[in-house]
C-alpha cells in the first residue's frame, strides 16, 4: 500500500521526528511504499493567495475558491500545490503527524490543506439536488482512501477526557478529522495521541513506539470513525440538520457519530478505540 504522511516539527530530533522516522520504518518493513512531506523541511509556503496560479482568472479581485477551480482545472496551479495533489492522489492512506499547537495544528499545516485542498479536489465536488448535496462527508475525491491523525500534546490525558479542563480530545480534533479529512471523503481512523509529552523518557518512548507500531499494523483492518453520512439519509437536505428520529435529543459533534452496538467494534467509546491515547508515565 502507499503511505504518505504529512508531517510538521520544526526539529528533526524531537519526539516527533523520531515518531515519523519510526513510522517510515515500520511501515517500509511491513511492505508499505512511504512518501514523507516534511513541511519544514520543504520550507511550505503557508499562505494562500494570488501567487498560487500560474494564470489569474480574475485580475481585478482575487477570488481565493473561483481562481482555485480555475487553476485546478486548467492546470494553471503552482507546482508545489500540484506535486502535493498527486501524492494525495497516489496514497491509499495519509497520516497527518503534528504536535497539538494552540488546539490545533500547527500553521503550517493548516497552510498546505488550504492550499492543497483545491476546489474540484477536496470541495465543490458533486451535483446538488434534493436528495444530494454535493459529494462530501463520506464521499468525494477521497473516498476509498485512509486517513489518521498522529498528535502530541503537552497536556496530560485527563486535562482532555470527557471533563477535562481542555475540552474531550475528540471535540478538539472534530474540525480536523470531521471537517478536513472526512468532508472530502476519507475514511478517518481514530487518532493516535500521545499526552504529557514532557515525561517521555527512553523506557516511555519504546511503549509509545510499540503502541504506534501497533496501530500502523492495523491501519487496513481498524474500523474508521462512524461519522454518518451526508448524503446516507441522517440529514435533511438541504436545511443539513439531522432528522428528529436520528439521535434525538442529542446535539453536538458526538450527534454526527453513528452508536455503535456494544461489542459491535473494536472502539471503547463512538470515537476512540482501545488503544488511542498513550499517556506518559505520572
Ligand atoms: C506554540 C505552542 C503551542 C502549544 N499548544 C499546546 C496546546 O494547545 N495543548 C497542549 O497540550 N500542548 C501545547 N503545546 C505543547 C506541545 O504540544 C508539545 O510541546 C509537543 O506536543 C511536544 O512534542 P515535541 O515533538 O516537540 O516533543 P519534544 O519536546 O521534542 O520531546 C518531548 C520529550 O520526549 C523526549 N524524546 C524525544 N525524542 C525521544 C526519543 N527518540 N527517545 C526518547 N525520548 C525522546 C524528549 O527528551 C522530551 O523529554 C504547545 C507548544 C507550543 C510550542
Amino acid at each position: 500500500m502507499n503511505v504518505l504522511i504529512v508531517y510538521a516539527h520544526p526539529e528533526p530530533k524531537s519526539l516527533n521526528g523520531s515518531l515519523k522516522d519510526f513510522t517510515v520504518r515500520h511501515l517500509e518493513r511491513a511492505g508499505h511504499t512511504v512518501q514523507v512531506s516534511d513541511l519544514y523541511a520543504m520550507n511550505w509556503k503557508a499562505s494562500l493567495d494570488a501567487n498560487d496560479s500560474r494564470e489569474r482568472l480574475n485580475g481585478e479581485r482575487f477570488y481565493p475558491s473561483q481562481e482555485s477551480k480555475h487553476a485546478f482545472e486548467n492546470g494553471l496551479q503552482s507546482e508545489d500545490i500540484a506535486r502535493e495533489q498527486d501524492k494525495l492522489k497516489w496514497a491509499d492512506a495519509v497520516i497527518f503527524q503534528f504536535p497539538l499547537w494552540w488546539f490545533s495544528m500547527p500553521a503550517l499545516m493548516k497552510g498546505w490543506i488550504e492550499r492543497v485542498y483545491a476546489y474540484g479536489l477536496a470541495y465543490g465536488v458533486g451535483e446538488h439536488s434534493d436528495a444530494r448535496w454535493g459529494e462530501r462527508y463520506g464521499e468525494g475525491k477521497f473516498a476509498g482512501k485512509r486517513a489518521m491523525l498522529v498528535v502530541t500534546t503537552g497536556g496530560w490525558e485527563s486535562h482532555y477526557s470527557a471533563r477535562g479542563i481542555n475540552g474531550p480530545i475528540d471535540d478538539l480534533l472534530f474540525p480536523i478529522q470531521h471537517g478536513v479529512l472526512y468532508y472530502p471523503g476519507f475514511d478517518v481512523l481514530p487518532p493516535f495521541v500521545v499526552y504529557r509529552t514532557s515525561r517521555v523518557d527512553d523506557a516511555k518512548y519504546v511503549e509509545v513506539s510499540e503502541a504506534l507500531g501497533r496501530r500502523l499494523d492495523a491501519l487496513w483492518n481498524d474500523a474508521p470513525i462512524a461519522f454518518r453520512q451526508q448524503n446516507g439519509g441522517a440529514y435533511t437536505i438541504p436545511a443539513l440538520t439531522l432528522r428528529d428520529e436520528v439521535a434525538p435529543g442529542q446535539v453536538g459533534f458526538a450527534a454526527h457519530v453513528e452508536a455503535r452496538a456494544s461489542g459491535a467494534a473494536d472502539h471503547a467509546t463512538p470515537l476512540q478505540p482501545r488503544e488511542t491515547a498513550v499517556m506518559s508515565a505520572a
